[in-house]
């Protein structure tokens, strides 16, 4: 059977002497992984649209247990990214929340779009890169089915906005009344919880020149990766660790 499909590369790795194995957000069949025949010699043709990063259109053949990349042809290869270590840094960590989400077969229309325009934005020179690397955190979150809850307390309901805790394990904010329903819940302000409902609520490309000031980014940043590692599987954050360091 062969499909159609535009996809993003995920991963590429060495598969056999010559051939590489790739791991394809596709937008027709979810993540994939496919052979590329040849994939490692220099004059293949299908070398352009097989690294990571690239948007490529592919047709793929399914085969019992993977698919074989029969044609691909690249339509955006992210050149800026791969050239600067902060973006690439970036890049790898999108493409790394993304493959922890997505199993294979399972496609999401809306990932698949976000996840493309946030590649689009990192490769801009003018753009604010913690804005839409939180803001992708944030729409990733929902798209992946766990929606901090953000305008009410989780426990009670009241929309009072005053000394607020952040509960990782409910997936929302707690009042004061409510914080002894769980006592690792993470302090956080008012203000923060604001620019997180506004980055829920913006499209990505609306937020790329927001400027957000380093203390509300630390804490929100904070929040958010303890959220990722409680409810999504992933315990390693090498390529932000990178970036923190640069
Ligand atoms: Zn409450």
């Amino acid at each position: 059977m062969l499909i159609k499909t535009e996809g993003i590369v995920l991963k590429n790795r060495k598969y056999g002497e010559n051939d590489s194995l790739l791991t394809i957000f596709t937008r027709k069949a979810g993540k994939v992984n496919a052979i590329a025949k040849g994939g490692r010699k220099p004059k293949s043709n299908l070398l352009a649209g097989i690294q990571p990063f690239c948007y490529s259109d592919f047709v793929l053949y399914k085969g019992k247990s993977l698919y074989t990349i029969s044609q691909c042809e690249s339509k955006e290869i992210f050149y800026s990214i791969r050239e600067d270590l902060t973006r690439l840094s970036y890049g790898a960590y999108l493409l790394q929340l993304v493959e922890a989400v997505i199993n294979e077969g399972q496609t999401n229309h809306r990932l698949f779009s976000l996840l493309g325009k946030a590649l689009f934005l990192l490769k801009k020179e003018d753009i604010e890169i913690q804005s839409i690397i939180r803001s992708f955190e944030l729409n990733y979150l929902v798209y992946a089915g766990y929606k901090p809850h953000l305008t009410s307390c989780i426990n009670c309901n009241t929309t009072e906005m005053k000394d607020l805790r952040f509960s990782i394990q409910e997936g929302g904010i707690l009042c004061p009344k409510c914080h002894h329903t769980d006592p690792f819940a993470l302090r956080v302000s008012e203000t923060t919880i604001k620019l997180a409902y506004y980055l829920l609520n913006k499209d990505i490309v609306e937020i790329q020149k927001l400027k957000i000031h380093p203390l509300l980014n630390e804490q929100l940043k904070k929040i958010i990766k303890k959220y990722i590692v409680a409810h999504i599987n992933i315990y390693e954050f090498k390529s932000l660790d990178l970036v923190d360091k640069l």
